[in-house]
């Protein structure tokens, strides 16, 4: 039977929390009455998360598993979940029931009053650093800011989306994706529902302060074409300033108050940075738009169509 709904969850090195998720995860979902996947990516693991899911699979149908040749990152077996799911609303949730399995049902219930994306919005945050919680409202802010994208605040990657979304994802065929990013860009209706993020049920955090960077970095530049834009400003900046500097020294000339000639040599070189960041600018935008090129997203999602034949 076709499954309703699919729980997408990435794993790496998670033999500890699995056992404590599939518990959760069954008794919800088998509560809600409906036929359901649970699909997990094994994200290249070295311990026994593959061995311990194929033998829930072979006694419990629902459950199905993806495995990577090596450790690709969580975004990349995110989407590999998204790509392989069935179900008319996906899940996508971590494995160490932070995100609790009891939010699922109320964001069924928003799904089914006609929302196509449901963000799990943290209302608290149990048993995490205040360096993570800093650093990522932080990131957070600037990502907003630079990509102009509403990323909503305080949620993570558990969310629920319509299959409609999840084929809005498969359009965009681009190498790195970034889920919170991608969420805002593809549009639809959204909404939330608010949970208590808990702590980790077993295992330690898989994010190193290396690879969170690493996730960070990726965001920014999958999201947001800004720091091409840099040299532009830089260039715009240079060229105001040297206009402002000269001309007052011209009219001091004019007023016959000389300034020592190593004075002049202040707007030359600023002169000189003026030109070539603008000639670095005006690279950066032909480099823009290459790079967009090379995203290969679509150019527009629709979202109805009415009398349109397929
Ligand atoms: N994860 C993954 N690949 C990675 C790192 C993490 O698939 O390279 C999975 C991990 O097993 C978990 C989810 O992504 O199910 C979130 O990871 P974690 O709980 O370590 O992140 P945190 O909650 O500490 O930010
Ligand atoms: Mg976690």
């Amino acid at each position: 039977m076709k499954a309703k709904y699919s729980i997408v969850v990435p794993v790496y090195n998670e033999e500890q929390a699995i056992p404590y998720f599939y518990k959760a995860i069954t008794k919800t979902m088998t509560e809600l009455g409906e036929p359901y996947e649970v699909i997990f990516v094994n994200d290249g693991s070295r311990d026994k998360t593959a061995e311990i899911i194929k033998d829930l699979s072979s006694k419990d149908k629902c459950i199905k598993l993806l495995s990577f040749s090596r450790n690709f990152g969580q975004m990349a077996a995110i989407f590999c979940g998204l790509e392989h799911a069935e179900g008319d609303a996906v899940i996508d949730m971590d494995v160490d029931l932070q995100d609790p399995v009891e939010v699922i049902p109320l964001m069924i219930e928003k799904w089914k009053q006609g929302y196509d994306v449901v963000h799990g919005k943290r209302k608290a945050r149990k048993g995490e650093s205040w360096f993570k919680k800093l650093t990522s409202k932080i990131y957070l802010k600037f990502i907003r800011l630079i990509s102009g994208l509403k990323i909503p605040e305080n949620v993570g990657e558990f969310k629920l989306f319509d299959r409609k979304v999840v084929e809005a994802f498969k359009s965009m065929p681009e190498q790195d994706r970034f889920l919170r990013g991608a969420t805002a860009w593809v549009g639809f209706k959204q909404t939330e529902v608010e949970f208590v993020r808990q702590e980790r049920s077993a295992g330690k955090t898989k994010y190193s302060l290396k690879k969170m960077v690493k996730f960070a970095s990726k965001g920014i530049v999958s999201m947001s074409t800004f720091p091409l834009s840099l040299a532009s400003i830089a260039g715009v900046a240079f060229s105001i300033g040297t206009t402002i500097t000269f001309t007052t020294f011209i009219i001091l000339a004019c007023l016959k108050i000389y300034l020592p000639l190593a004075a002049w040599l202040f707007p030359t070189i600023t002169c000189c940075f003026a030109f070539l960041f603008s000639i670095m600018g005006f690279n950066n935008i032909y480099l823009k738009r290459i790079y967009q090129e090379c995203q290969n997203r679509p150019r527009y999602i629709v979202a109805e169509k009415v009398n349109i034949e397929e």
